[in-house]
């Protein structure tokens, strides 16, 4: 039988703050379950303020320098990434569904 999926990406189904809200679970359409730490994901912000224009200009985040984060606020960008804001204040973080499906 045809698989419907077979030619684009899976979708998240649903979205949760797991383990005292420093994870984030997503639950994809095809049944794949990721969980995110959040310290982890907000140290992988690919952003230019994070990353910058070059290698030489990242800021190297690592997940140790964010502890405590939490997401203030996660919304859908179009149908292929989150724009997340940090508590951190940091609100310029997209994170595209492939990667948050490599994370996870
Ligand atoms: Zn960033």
């Amino acid at each position: 039988m045809a698989q419907e999926h077979d030619s684009i990406e899976a979708f998240p189904e649903s979205l949760e703050l797991t383990d005292g809200d420093s994870v984030l679970q997503i639950v994809w359409d095809d049944g794949h379950i990721s969980r995110l730490r959040l310290d982890a994901l907000r140290a992988a912000c690919s952003c230019a303020v994070c990353k910058g224009h070059h290698l030489s200009q990242s800021l190297n985040l690592k997940a140790e320098q964010f502890v405590d984060i939490r997401i203030t606020d996660i919304a859908l960008v179009g149908r292929y990434a989150y724009h997340i804001v940090w508590s951190d204040g940091h609100d310029t973080g997209i994170y595209t569904l492939q990667s948050l499906r490599e994370m996870g």
